[in-house]
């Protein structure tokens, strides 16, 4: 993998799961740092941005979800059928 695609995989997939971008990190310094500052800045962030509804919020939501029914989406087909 290249430097731009392990730095993809790694922001999309928030961590070192897959095994190729574990494997160039042990190899490329750059990404190893980068692949840090963006842990450091994640885990000073995620707590910031978790917030609790206020409970009329979160029960209105939980009628609303219980009220509307599940749409599949539906293939979409391009050109005649
Ligand atoms: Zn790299």
């Amino acid at each position: 993998m290249d430097c731009v695609s392990v730095r993809h995989e790694f922001a999309i997939r928030s961590g070192f799961s897959a095994a190729e971008v574990q494997a160039h990190l042990v190899g490329c310094p750059a990404c190893a740092l980068w692949a840090r500052s963006l842990r450091a800045v994640d885990d000073v962030a995620r707590p910031a941005l978790i917030v609790e509804p206020p409970p009329q919020l979160a029960l209105r939501l939980a009628e609303l979800a219980a009220l509307t029914p599940i749409v599949r989406a539906t293939p979409h087909r391009l050109g005649p059928e």
